[in-house]
């Protein structure tokens, strides 16, 4: 890995991400979770990233531009409001941590310290408009699944 590369800067920069010791510090097995982008429409886990900047069903081949948004505000209502890069790599299931890191400054996330470790602030996302989005999506799966 080339030393100057953004992956290996972030590489430096984090300390590996264990999610067996994260579970179990949040009282959840991990056999319990399947890391993965979740569709909102059949909540099929492990959507794929499109060209497009957005994510694609591999199952119902639903398109969704706010799916990472949609798991980072699962991620703040199930773990916590804080997040690492190696742990939005894990939790998103994506390719790399640049990728991971990419998305939170796509967001405009600010880091913050917490016990020495650089983290990101979920609640900007926390807004009405995303959480609309999500009850609405919500609500089409709803009558989707239902069919
Ligand atoms: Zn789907």
């Amino acid at each position: 890995m080339n030393p100057n590369s953004l992956e290996s800067i972030l590489m430096n920069q984090y300390q590996p991400f264990d999610p067996a010791a994260f579970l179990k510090e949040h009282d959840f097995s991990i056999s319990n979770y399947k890391p993965g982008i979740v569709c909102s429409m059949c909540h099929y886990v492990g959507l794929e990233e499109t060209p497009k900047s957005g994510w694609n069903c591999p199952s119902c081949h639903t398109f969704d531009g706010q799916a990472h948004v949609d798991a980072l505000i699962d991620f703040c209502m199930i773990f916590d409001q804080y997040i690492t890069v190696p742990q939005v790599q894990w939790f998103l299931s994506l390719s790399s941590l640049t990728k991971a890191y990419e998305l939170l400054l796509s967001l405009e996330l600010s880091p913050v310290i917490i016990d020495e470790v650089r983290k990101y602030d979920l609640k900007p996302i926390l807004t009405d408009e995303y959480l609309g989005k999500r009850e609405l999506k919500k609500l089409l799966s709803s009558i989707f699944i239902s069919d």
